[in-house]
């Protein structure tokens, strides 16, 4: 009698214990699906509600969709499908996978798993679909203004990353999703996500953390067999109970502040700050004022490329620890993944804001003390500030975030503040990058090459490739006009990766010279470049030993590590290496031994002020000078009088470009300058020059580049 009652109490304690468990971990695998959700609707929402993409897929316009919609929530967000579906049948009208547009045919094969995602998705707005392609978290993005017939979902797909990066968050082990018939396995638990496949609701489920009735199970039978220590036992039970109801509030505990945590720093995710940051706003009063930066640390990527990732995760957790003492207890600090910080402080008065916001960006700027050794970090900070710039937390990121961007665009260690006007630019720059991006794809980039000469001999030995863009509105555009956009966009590794292809295809049909194709140095960060040329060699069939790639000064000295093994690379199968606009950055010739370049291209602006400014005319001669005692080819750029062509004979470059000899040309025009040159008479003197500008060419049959 007694014992049964015992043993019934406990099997209801410990049955609570296990209910509250796992309504705690559904709640946390709830409220992180949402969060991810959340981040699917948002870039989902923005490309549409850029230009008139709502408006086009009105009117049918699904190519136009598909450039500004599809193809980058896949190519720049990473989620492979979107649809749009028309509501009142529930056909889709538009549809992408990985980028690609399906035609009619395919779409009608994904109807009826979107018919069913539909029925299943209900208020959270989002649910798993599975189809041939697999699992996926499917979301429905908020409805689109303009367009009530449509309604747009976004899939997310739901593999191994997926679940392994929610189960380090949730600290549950072995997460995946099964039809919900399938019988659960034991100590399993699951929430169930939307209907598909007929009748089968998806579930998504995992181990969880309560063991309550399982051990009870184990433990009962040993109870009855031994009654006669009936009493000892049912204590042992007692306290045992205890000691799990306590590991398992506290692993609860863990988990739930995991799911609004970040895992590295423990500071607020993006989920739990922002919600913050809107309960900070709503309860703001008549006078209250709030600050809210963005804050991204300076070369943090070469930090970690160069030192390893633990220093960069301890760099990032001290950053944090300063962050969250400095904000206090007038906001929060938050980190948003890699090196993003994010922080919120609020007074209330706008004017008492201004010393805090200092504090908090001095405590980013202060020297760390990493592994022994003390690294200088910086960070760019951009601020906005309620309610002056907005109301909304919405609002109020998107514009820290703008001035974040003006800050990361003057420079390392910048701070910069919303103004109004920088929204403008902002659309304009989001403008010109999508154009760029479809120039990009639609080959609306042309390519001219301007000659490399000879100093002695004027003879052509190669050309620079230099790009143009032919803007449908704007007529021809020059470099200055997108590369500087193309550079802070990853567009800028697809624009040279398209410049070199083009070079390289147009090259095979200037035999015998070489050719320079420029390269941005925000490439030299890929550890695939080496490789992506290469393959791009090998496609176009144009020999290695032909091209030169010219990178901009700079660039080489932060090139450490990864970018100058690419380079080594590039240089082994006998591609030459140029040091571009020489002598405007920091480089010093002694640096360039431990470079692997093979040429340098000193600065127009030095060679424009030959026999104007005598320091010109020193800085040009020693540079000279000390180049050709390393081995290093030097070429002159720029080059627009006889006058400085006479200084760099006397000097000894040996290469020169510029409008005295031809401006940048097209393909056919240097292909001319070729052939007229091949039958040109040879003839002596100072007066030779290019085929077409003058009587007489040069015939001195030098080697291209590379061989004084
Ligand atoms: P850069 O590499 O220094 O290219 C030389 C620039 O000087 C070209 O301008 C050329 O037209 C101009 N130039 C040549 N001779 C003379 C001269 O005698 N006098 C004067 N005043 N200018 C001369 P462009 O084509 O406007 O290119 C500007 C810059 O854009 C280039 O400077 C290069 O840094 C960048 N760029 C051009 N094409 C590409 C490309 O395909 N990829 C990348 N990443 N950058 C490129
Ligand atoms: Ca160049
Ligand atoms: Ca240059």
């Amino acid at each position: 009698m007694v014992l049964g009652a015992l043993i019934g109490l406990l099997v209801i304690t410990m049955a609570g214990n296990d209910r509250r468990v796992v309504a705690r971990e559904r709640d946390a695998v709830f409220a992180l699906l949402e969060e991810r959700a959340a981040a699917v609707q948002r870039s989902a929402s923005a490309l549409l509600e850029e230009g008139d993409t709502i408006g086009r897929a009105v009117s049918g316009e699904f190519a136009f969709v598909h450039e500004r919609f599809g193809r980058p929530l896949d190519a720049h967000f990473g989620y492979e499908r979107a649809y749009l579906v028309d509501r009142s049948s529930g056909k889709p009208v538009y549809a992408s996978i990985d980028g690609a547009l399906l035609n009619e045919e395919e779409m009608a094969a994904a109807a009826p798993t979107l018919r069913r995602a539909l029925r299943g998705i209900g208020e959270r707005s989002m649910g798993l679909i599975v189809d041939d392609r697999g699992v996926g978290l499917a979301v429905i993005v908020p409805p689109l203004a303009g367009a009530p017939g449509l309604l747009c979902i976004a899939v997310d797909a739901v593999d191994d990353a997926f679940l392994k990066e929610m189960e380090q968050r949730l600290q549950v082990s072995g997460l995946h999703v099964m039809p919900a018939r399938e019988p659960s396995r034991g100590g399993e638990d699951g929430v169930v996500l939307t209907n598909l496949a007929g009748d089968a609701p998806l579930v998504m489920s995992w181990r969880t953390q309560s063991a309550g009735i399982g051990t009870l199970t184990d433990v009962a039978p040993v109870i009855a067999a031994l009654s006669s220590a009936l009493l000892g036992i049912c204590l042992a039970f007692l306290v045992r109970a205890h000691r799990s109801a306590r590991a398992l509030a506290e692993s609860e505990a863990r988990a739930s502040s995991l799911a609004y945590r970040d895992n590295l720093t423990g500071l607020s995710n993006r989920g739990r700050f922002i919600s913050l940051l809107e309960q900070r706003l709503a309860a703001m009063k008549n006078q209250d004022a709030l600050a809210l930066l963005f804050l991204d640390l300076d070369d943090f990527k070469d930090i970690n490329d160069t030192l390893g990732h633990v220093v960069g995760d301890e760099l990032l957790c001290e950053i944090a620890r300063r962050l969250e003492a400095a904000v206090g207890e007038a906001g929060n600090a938050g980190r948003f993944g890699g090196d993003e910080f994010v922080a919120f402080i609020a007074a209330p008065a706008a004017a008492a804001l201004d010393a805090h916001v200092a504090r908090v960006t001095g405590a980013v700027h202060a020297p760390v003390l990493v592994d022994g050794r003390e690294l200088m970090v910086g960070a760019s900070v951009g601020v906005a500030y309620a309610p002056r710039h907005a109301a909304t937390a919405r609002d109020l990121m998107r514009r820290a975030d703008i001035a974040l961007y003006r800050a990361k665009a003057e420079g390392r260690g910048s701070f910069a503040a919303f103004e109004p006007p920088m929204e403008v630019e902002t659309l304009h720059r989001r403008k010109v990058e999508q154009e760029l991006a479809e120039a990009i794809l639609h080959d609306q980039l042309t390519l001219l090459y301007q000659p490399l000469v000879d100093v002695e001999s004027e003879r052509i030995l190669g050309f620079e490739a230099l790009v143009r863009w032919d803007h449908p509105e704007h007529g021809r555009l020059l470099p200055e006009a997108f590369i500087p956009v193309a550079e802070r966009s990853r567009l800028i590794s697809r624009l040279d990766s398209w410049v070199l292809r083009a070079a390289c295809e147009a090259g095979r049909t200037l035999p015998d010279v070489t050719l320079s194709v420029n390269m941005s140095a925000i490439n030299l960060r890929d550890p695939d470049l080496s490789e992506r040329v290469l393959a791009v060699l090998e496609e176009t069939g144009f020999d290695p030993a032909r091209l030169e790639i010219e990178i901009t000064e700079s660039a080489l000295f932060t090139a450490e590590g990864p970018g100058r093994e690419t380079l080594v690379r590039l240089r082994d199968v006998g591609i030459r290496i140029a040091l571009d606009d020489f002598g405007t950055g920091h480089a010093s010739l002694v640096h360039i031994r431990s470079v692997p370049v093979t040429k340098i291209k000193i600065d127009r602006s030095f060679i424009l002020n030959l026999g104007i400014e005598r320091d010109a005319a020193a800085i040009v001669e020693y540079v000279i000078r000390l180049g050709r005692s390393l081995g290093i080819i030097l070429t002159a750029e720029g080059v627009e009088t006889r006058e400085q062509l006479r200084f760099l004979r006397a000097f000894g470059a040996q290469q020169a470009q510029g409008y005295l000899f031809s401006p940048p040309v097209p393909i056919e025009t240097a292909r001319r300058f070729l052939d007229e040159q091949r039958v040109a008479v040879p003839a002596q003197g100072a007066n030779r020059r290019l085929p077409e500008r003058t009587d007489t060419a040069s015939a001195s049959d030098k080697e291209p580049a590379g061989t004084s």
